[in-house]
């Protein structure tokens, strides 16, 4: 199996070459490694990167993950990755010192995978973004306003909305955006990613090299096989593009007819020019909101819009834009809060009782305190995204109608006990939603540590080579979390 690698030349410094002689896994100690064992990880790291203790000026900065219900999980050390060979040098060393690691992009996991005791391996200083050609290189820790940023090339490859977010973790899951409808996810448009194994080596993937590891990382979800250190995009050339966006808020009793007309336009809608997300939300009071961009006129969007509009939203912005002015509306900086979802992904259009229910629940949210908000929303699916097969990628949804998020976010102070009533609310309302859609399907990338058959419902029948992969890949586990895939699985 290692012969059929293409395992990249990388210089290696002798420093490097100490701790790269790995791997001999030691037993992880609860006392953890010794002071030296941290100045052997320190001195062979790149001059670039930097290794962080508790109590060191840079640590809490870097410890703290995004999601602040797993605020309190601090890790032993944290190396802030500079090149891909630093990346190879801090899996060896957890090997050799038996400390268990996670990679971390842009930290924003629902279910704080990306949080750990042991070594956290950042590779937000891997932020990179290169044109060349119609491709963009994108390093391992970039964001989506890393991409952003880049935007003079007038390349892009539909990511997603929070700036915050990392290209790694949104595209080794899938990648849902504004713009999936017409170009695909995220992973639909990769077409080659490089990745640092378990035994420390350096591998490219595409549909030449390693194409089962290839196919695992578009929806395999990251933290699974190895750790990204690259991705090449087949970009798409936006300079000439328009796109209107769309902000609408609407009452609650809005909430049956605007589902029926907007499930009417994206039926409609053979273009995927049309893209949306709708919300139903409580933070303090109850409103629905619709957020979405046409790739196209104001003109020709009010023509699809008209039956929308007749409903009166209470907030109305319509606007056309250049591209980049569109997706700068789009794209939102939520506060940093504690958070829990679930998610369903159904195949079907949501009836009038479903959405009844859901606007109902809404309307009877209970935050416990001010500030803790409830929210079911609905990101279109479709179009593009639909178009491979289900086995084409490890991302299995392709028949997907919306994928549906259903979340609560509260104040890290707010007491366990009104956490739990939170929770139970959402779990209320998803299992509804799950009776009434038919369906048990999740997205990986909005992760619910509670969920039971979670193997099923992030991948579908793409679980069983996802196994297989994982044999191959990483046969002795040594990337786990709470919900990896596990090699063991019979
Ligand atoms: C505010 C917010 C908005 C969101 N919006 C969207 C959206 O519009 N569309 C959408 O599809 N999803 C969205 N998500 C979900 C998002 O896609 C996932 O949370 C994704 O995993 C985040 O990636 P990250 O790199 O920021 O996360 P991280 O927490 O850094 O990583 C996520 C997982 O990937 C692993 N990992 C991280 N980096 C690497 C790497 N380089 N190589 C291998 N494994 C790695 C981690 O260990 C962890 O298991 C959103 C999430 C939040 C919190």
């Amino acid at each position: 199996m290692r012969n059929r690698r293409d395992v990249l030349r990388l210089g290696t410094g002798a420093a490097a070459a100490a701790v790269a002689a790995g791997p001999t896994t030691a037993s992880p100690t609860s006392a953890g490694p010794r002071a030296a064992a941290w100045q052997e990880l320190r001195r062979a790291l790149s001059p670039g990167a930097a290794l962080y203790r508790p109590g060191g000026g840079g640590y809490d900065r870097l410890a703290v993950p995004e999601n602040l219900r797993y605020a309190h999980v601090r890790p032993a050390g944290i190396v802030a990755c500079a090149t891909p060979r630093d990346v190879r040098v801090a899996v060896r060393w957890s090997v050799k010192h038996g400390v268990p690691f996670a990679p971390r992009s842009g930290g924003h996991d629902y279910a704080g995978h990306s949080t750990t005791e042991g070594l956290l391996v950042s590779l937000r200083r891997m932020s990179e973004v290169v044109p060349g050609g119609r491709r963009l290189r994108v390093g391992g820790g970039a964001t989506n306003s890393d991409v952003y940023r880049a935007r003079e090339a007038n390349l892009y490859f539909p990511g997603g909305r929070c700036p915050g977010v990392g290209v790694a973790g949104l595209t080794l899951g899938g990648g849902l955006g504004f713009n999936d409808r017409k170009w695909g996810l995220g992973c639909d448009r990769l077409t080659q990613t490089e990745v640092v194994l378990a035994d420390g080596s350096l591998v490219r993937a595409s549909a030449r090299e390693n194409p089962d590891l290839f196919w695992a990382c578009r929806g395999g979800a990251g933290g699974n096989f190895g750790i990204n250190t690259g991705f090449t995009f087949d970009a798409i050339p936006v300079a000439d593009q328009v796109a209107t966006v769309f902000d609408l808020t609407f009452a609650l009793d809005r909430g049956v007819k605007l589902m029926e007309r907007v499930q009417e336009i994206l039926r409609r809608d053979g273009t995927g020019d049309f893209d949306c997300r709708v919300g139903f939300v409580n933070h303090g009071h109850g409103e629905i909101t619709l957020l979405g961009q046409y790739l196209g006129t104001d003109d020709r969007l009010r023509r699809h819009l008209a039956p929308i509009l007749e409903l009166g939203p209470t907030k109305r912005f319509v606007e056309q834009r250049h591209f980049w002015k569109a997706q700068d509306h789009l794209m939102t900086k939520p506060e940093r809060v504690a958070l829990a979802s679930k998610s369903l992904v159904p195949d079907r259009r949501l009836e009038a009782e479903t959405v009844t229910a859901v606007t109902e629940w809404i309307r009877h949210w209970q935050p416990g305190r001010a500030g803790n908000a409830g929210h079911v929303t609905l990101f279109a699916m479709g179009g593009r995204s639909g178009t491979p097969a289900p086995d084409e990628t490890a991302f299995p949804h392709r028949g997907a109608t919306f994928v549906i998020d259903i979340g609560t976010t509260w104040d890290p102070a707010t007491p366990g006990e009104v956490v739990g009533h939170l929770l139970d609310q959402i779990g209320t309302v998803y299992h509804t939603l799950r009776r009434d859609l038919g369906t048990s399907a999740s997205y990986v990338n909005f992760p619910d540590p509670d969920l039971h058959r979670w193997r099923t419902a992030y991948y579908g029948p793409n679980h069983d080579r996802l196994v297989e992969i994982k044999r191959r890949y990483d046969p002795g586990n040594l990337f786990r979390h709470g919900q990896s895939v596990d090699s063991r699985t019979a």
